[in-house]
């Protein structure tokens, strides 16, 4: 019998995954099959009592339901848990365990691009959903994080949760009204953006303000990856730093998410490949 994993979320029709885990499954020789599972909100419940069955192996899980879908499992693991959101699902012994591969993808591509995070100062743009995997993976590689947000109200709670979380002081959140043209960069070496500004459709704009000078000792890490050459990355680049755009990071996250699965590691150049493939695909 074929064993299935699938993606819960809505709208899920342009993810790359399928393309890439159905890549990874066809060049291990493995008899496994990635499906969209395209399920709103009201049918969550039922989405997830579906993975109950023998056949599947667990799924991901993407926006809206990574906060939603926690009450739902058996257990939950100490990160994903801090981290507040879901987007791997296990079934181990008919139990269906969460879990949160973005924190580690993220590390695995920073350090794979040549940048070690301990000791560091970093400046995270963004306070939703990805930021939270982020400030909580650096926090744990040690690095002194920065919060700046459009809605500044929610960076503090970020840091707030953080901190109290993972009990650390390294985590702070830029106060109200200050413009990042305002900010001392030289007290940082990485810049990550986790906000969706920049993202397809929207491919002229950029998180960081055309009047503010990049230094030329930042590297610039961009989480989108739709379009992978975004504003931002050839902002950084023009101003000669190394720039690192989010494909690799959604690699890493389902790479991690295949090896928990199927306990076999995973073939990572077959699933970049794929997954940058289904990329130029649905960008048409
Ligand atoms: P989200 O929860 O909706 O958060 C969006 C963030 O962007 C918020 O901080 C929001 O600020 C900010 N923002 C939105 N529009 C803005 C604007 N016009 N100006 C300034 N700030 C703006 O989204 P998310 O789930 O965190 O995803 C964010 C991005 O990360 C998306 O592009 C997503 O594709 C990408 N991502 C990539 C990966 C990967 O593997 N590479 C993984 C996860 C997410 P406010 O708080 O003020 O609204």
């Amino acid at each position: 019998m074929t064993t299935k994993v699938g993606l819960i979320g809505w709208p899920v029709e342009h993810s790359v995954s399928p393309a890439m885990h159905n890549a990874a499954f066809g060049a291990l020789g493995l008899d496994w099959r990635y499906h969209l599972l395209p399920t709103p909100a009201t049918e969550l419940e039922a989405a997830v009592m579906t993975l109950r069955r023998g056949e599947w192996a667990g799924a991901n899980i993407t926006v809206p339901h990574k906060e939603a879908v926690i009450p739902l499992l058996d257990s939950v693991s100490p990160a994903a848990l801090i981290i507040g959101a879901v987007n791997t699902l296990l079934t181990r012994d008919g139990a269906l365990v969460g879990d949160n591969t973005d924190a580690e993808g993220f590390l695995a591509d920073l350090t794979e691009a040549g940048f070690s995070p301990a000791g560091r100062g970093a400046l995270v743009l963004g306070a939703g959903g990805a930021a939270r995997a982020i400030v909580y993976a650096l926090v744990q590689a040690k690095c002194t994080v920065t919060i700046h947000n459009r809605t500044p109200a929610r960076a503090l709670a970020l840091a707030a949760h953080i901190s109290r979380d993972v009990d650390v002081s390294t985590v702070q959140a830029v106060p109200h009204g200050v413009p990042l043209q305002e900010l001392d960069l030289g007290a940082f070496e990485l810049v990550v953006n986790t906000t969706s500004v920049g993202m397809w459709p929207h491919k002229e704009e950029s998180a960081w303000p055309e009047d503010c000078a990049l230094p030329a000792h930042l590297t610039v890490y961009d989480l989108v990856y739709n379009p992978a050459e975004t504003r931002l990355l050839r902002q950084a680049r023009s101003a000669g730093l190394r720039a690192i755009g989010g494909l690799g990071m959604l690699v890493h996250q389902g790479a991690l998410a295949f090896e928990r699965w199927t306990g076999q590691v995973p073939p990572l150049p077959v699933m970049g490949q794929a997954a940058r493939g289904a990329l130029t695909v649905s960008r048409g």
